[in-house]
């Protein structure tokens, strides 16, 4: 993904910052616990598309 997207991407919900995972799958907003997936390199910023993250998801990093 074009770094600069990521730049300017924000959390639908809160606004906050959001963060793209390793595998660069999914794009995660620690404050909602929530996983945004990205497919085909385009993110899917909605909250109806969005995974709720497992407690260990929140405790990482
Ligand atoms: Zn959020």
């Amino acid at each position: 993904m074009d770094p600069k997207l990521l730049d300017i991407l924000a959390c639908p919900i809160c606004k906050g910052p959001l963060k793209l995972t390793d595998d660069k799958s999914e794009l995660i907003c620690k404050a909602d616990a929530l996983a945004f997936p990205v497919r085909d390199g385009i993110p899917v910023m909605l909250e109806s598309e969005a995974r709720t993250l497992n407690v260990d998801e929140r405790l990482d990093k």
